[in-house]
């Protein structure tokens, strides 16, 4: 387990995304093959939470991923939920919006595929977008998605009210790292399909997104809904960073199996 705590963006306090190392691997002593050994075990932990989780069907985990093109959100739900039970979490991404979607407010399809009782629900992007992508490709007003701030830290205290552990991660790269990336892609036949032109165009918008990302992350950090910006050049490090947030999320909520049934005198035919 790392220690967490240089990660969260207290509430109240600048993210400062500029003065986070992306190639940070504070708290581990090692390298790639360690730190992938390193995630084993906290791979096993998580299923034994989410075990007790499903089995409790109590309070339900909501995990919000947000990061640049190439930040490698796929890749950390693939490699820190590994071995974790499918049944009982659901994985939920979010792209432009459809028209039905864009005939309603911005947070109605999101709070569609919120969790349920006992379960974990992962947003690969989220309502997060809605003053990301759309304050900086001006698909709304500023007015609209200003306001947008106070709305999602609302309707995020209303998901903790209501039994939800929110947990926010920003998967942090740099920009040399996201060209890196999409060099891989380029070149590798099997990582080809991953390349969107798209990405291009966004990644000459890099300044205008650390600008929203910057602000919205520390408007939005909040004691019921914390964000977490998580070193993200180093994959592995990544996963161990992650894993370990959302081992601390799970054991504060320290779920427990349901009382067990009176079974004396019960016989198996
Ligand atoms: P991907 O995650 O690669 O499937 O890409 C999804 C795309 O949808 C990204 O470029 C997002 O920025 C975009 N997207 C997600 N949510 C919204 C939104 N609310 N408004 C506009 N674009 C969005
Ligand atoms: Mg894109």
């Amino acid at each position: 387990m790392l220690d967490i705590a240089p990660y969260l963006v207290t509430p109240g306090t600048e993210a400062n995304l500029a003065a986070r190392d992306t190639r940070s691997t504070e708290g581990f002593d090692g390298g790639k093959l360690e730190g992938k050994e390193a995630l084993k075990p906290l791979n096993s932990t998580l299923a034994e939470l989410q075990t007790r989780l499903w089995a409790e069907s109590k309070q339900k985990l909501l995990i919000i991923l947000q990061a640049m093109d190439t930040g490698g959100k796929d890749g950390t739900i693939r490699s820190v939920f590994e071995g974790v039970n499918p049944q009982g979490v659901r994985v939920w991404g979010f792209g432009a919006p459809n028209e039905w979607e864009l005939a309603h407010d911005y947070l109605w399809r999101i709070h569609q595929r919120t969790p349920e009782n006992g379960g974990i629900a992962i947003f690969n992007r989220s309502h997060y977008e809605d003053v990301l992508i759309v304050r900086v490709k001006g698909l709304v007003s500023e007015q609209r998605w200003r306001q947008r701030f106070d709305h999602i830290v609302e309707f995020e205290r209303l998901l903790a009210d209501e039994g939800t552990t929110v947990v926010k991660l920003f998967l942090h790269i740099s920009k040399k790292e996201q060209k890196e990336r999409l060099e891989a892609r380029l070149r590798e036949p099997d990582k080809r399909w991953k390349f969107n032109v798209a990405d291009l165009e966004d990644r000459k918008l890099w300044e205008d997104f650390s600008v929203a990302y910057e602000e919205a992350i520390s408007r939005t950090s909040s004691e019921h809904a914390p964000w977490y910006v998580v070193p993200a050049d180093r994959k592995w490090y990544r996963d161990l960073a992650v894993a370990s947030i959302l081992i601390k999320a799970l054991e504060k909520m320290n779920p427990t199996y349901p009382p067990e049934p009176d079974l004396e005198g019960v016989v198996v035919e």
